[in-house]
C-alpha cells in the first residue's frame, strides 16, 4: 500500500514510516517541521535502505493537500501531525484548536474527495480521563479538562460521524498509552526541544548531566509506592501496531488500546532505567504535578484479538534503546 503519513519526521511517526517501509509498504511525509527535522528523512533512508517522499507542508492547507492527494493517489493515511504538549494548549489554546482539528478535517475532506478510504488516526488515553484501570475502548470519554486532550477527544468524535455516512470508510482510532525508548539504531528516537515534561526524556537529561536531578511529582497517590502509575510502550512496538491497524483496516470505527497492559511506577522506571543503563539517577520527592492522575494503563485484548498484535518489548529495553539515542544524538547536535 502506499501510506501517506502526516508528521512522519516525528517521533512516532519517523518510526512508523521506518516499520511500514519494512514491510514493504510506501510512504509519502507530510510534515511542516514545528516539531522535528527534516534530517530524519535522511535517517529514515539509513535504517530502511529506502527513501520515502518528504514534503515539508502543513497539514491544514487545503490546497496542498489536494495537489499531493492528487499526484499519489495514497491508499491510506495515518495521522500523526499535531500539537501535544498539555501545558503549552492551556497557554494557547486557539492553537491547539485549530491545528490538530483542522488537519484532521481537512485531510478527512481530501480522502472522500480523492476515494482513500483508510484513515489511522493518533489519540490517546488521556481520552479515558479519571476512569477505573484498566481503560477499555468501550468506556464513556472523559478527556481531562485541557485543550489538547479536548483535540483528540474531538477529533474521535468527527472521525465516527463523518464514517457513520460514509460506510465505505475505514476509520481506526488508536489510543497510545506512554510511547517511549527509540529504534535500537540509535538514528530516531524522541528531542523534544527545552527542558522535557515528560518522565523518560527528562530521566535521560538527568543521566547525561544537563538536568541535575529528577522531581518525582507526589509520592502519596494510591499506588503500591505512592507515585504515579503509567503504561510504557516501546515506541516500536507502538509502530507496528499501526501497520497492523493499516493492513486489517476494514469499513467502520475501529478504536484500538495500543499499550502493554501493565503498569510501572515513576520509582520503578528510575530503577528500571539504571540497571538498563548501569548509572544512577538523582531525583527528589516533590508535589504532586496538577491534572495528573494517579493511574493509567490498557486493557489491551481488543487490539491482541482484532489485529493479532501485543507489544514485545518491555521496560528494560525501553531504558536501554532510550539511553542509547540520548547518546547518539546528544553527540551530534
Ligand atoms: P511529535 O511532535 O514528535 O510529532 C508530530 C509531528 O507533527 C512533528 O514532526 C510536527 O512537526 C508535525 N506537525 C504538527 N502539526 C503539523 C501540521 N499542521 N502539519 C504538518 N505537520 C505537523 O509527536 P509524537 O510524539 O510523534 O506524536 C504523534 C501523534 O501522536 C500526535 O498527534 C500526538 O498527539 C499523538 N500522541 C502522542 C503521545 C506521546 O506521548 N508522544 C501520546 C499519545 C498520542
Ligand atoms: N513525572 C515525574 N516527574 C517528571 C515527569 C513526570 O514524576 O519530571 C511523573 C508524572 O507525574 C506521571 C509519570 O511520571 O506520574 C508519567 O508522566 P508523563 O508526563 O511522562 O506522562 P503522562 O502523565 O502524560 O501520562
Amino acid at each position: 500500500m502506499l501510506i501517506l503519513v502526516t508528521g512522519g519526521t516525528g517521533y512516532i511517526g519517523s518510526h512508523t514510516c521506518v516499520e511500514l517501509l519494512n514491510n514493504n509498504h510506501d510512504v509519502i511525509i507530510v510534515d511542516n517541521l514545528v516539531n522535528s527535522q527534516a534530517g530524519v528523512v535522511e535517517r529514515i533512508a539509513t535504517i530502511t535502505g529506502k527513501k520515502p517522499l518528504f514534503y515539508q507542508a502543513d497539514a491544514t492547507d487545503d490546497s496542498v493537500m489536494d495537489l499531493i492527494f492528487s499526484t499519489h493517489k495514497p491508499d491510506g493515511v495515518i495521522h500523526f501531525a499535531g500539537l501535544k504538549a498539555v501545558g503549552e494548549s492551556v497557554e494557547i489554546p486557539l492553537m491547539y484548536y485549530r491545528n490538530n482539528l483542522l488537519s484532521t478535517m481537512v485531510l478527512l475532506d481530501n480522502c472522500l474527495k480523492h476515494g482513500v478510504s483508510h484513515f489511522v488516526f493518533s489519540s490517546s488515553a488521556t481520552v479515558y480521563g479519571d476512569n477505573q484501570v484498566p481503560f477499555l475502548e468501550t468506556m464513556e470519554l472523559r478527556p481531562r479538562t485541557n485543550p489538547y486532550g479536548e483535540t483528540k477527544a474531538m477529533c474521535e468524535r468527527i472521525l465516527t460521524d463523518v464514517a457513520q455516512v460514509n460506510p465505505e470508510l475505514s476509520v481506526t482510532l488508536l489510543r497510545y498509552f506512554n510511547p517511549v525508548g527509540a529504534h535500537k539504531s540509535g538514528l530516531i528516537g524522541e528531542a523534544p526541544q527545552g527542558i522535557p515534561n515528560n518522565l523518560m526524556p527528562y530521566i535521560t537529561q538527568v543521566a547525561k548531566g544537563s538536568l541535575q536531578e529528577l522531581k518525582v511529582f507526589g509520592n502519596d497517590y494510591p499506588t503500591p509506592d505512592g507515585t504515579g502509575v503509567r503504561d510504557y510502550i516501546h515506541v516500536v512496538d507502538l509502530a507496528e501496531g499501526h501497520v497492523a491497524a493499516v493492513e486489517q483496516a476494514a469499513p467502520g470505527v475501529h478504536v484500538y488500546n495500543l499499550g502493554t497492559g501493565k503498569g510501572t511506577s515513576v520509582l520503578e522506571l528510575i530503577t528500571a532505567f539504571e540497571e538498563a543503563n548501569n548509572l544512577k539517577i538523582p531525583y527528589r520527592i516533590t508535589e504532586r504535578r496538577a491534572g495528573d492522575i494517579a493511574e493509567c494503563y490498557a486493557d489491551v485484548s481488543k487490539a491482541r484479538e482484532e489485529l493479532g498484535w501485543t507489544a514485545k518489548r518491555g521496560v528494560f529495553e525501553m531504558c536501554r534503546d532510550a539511553w542509547r539515542f540520548e547518546q547518539i544524538y546528544a553527540a551530534e547536535v
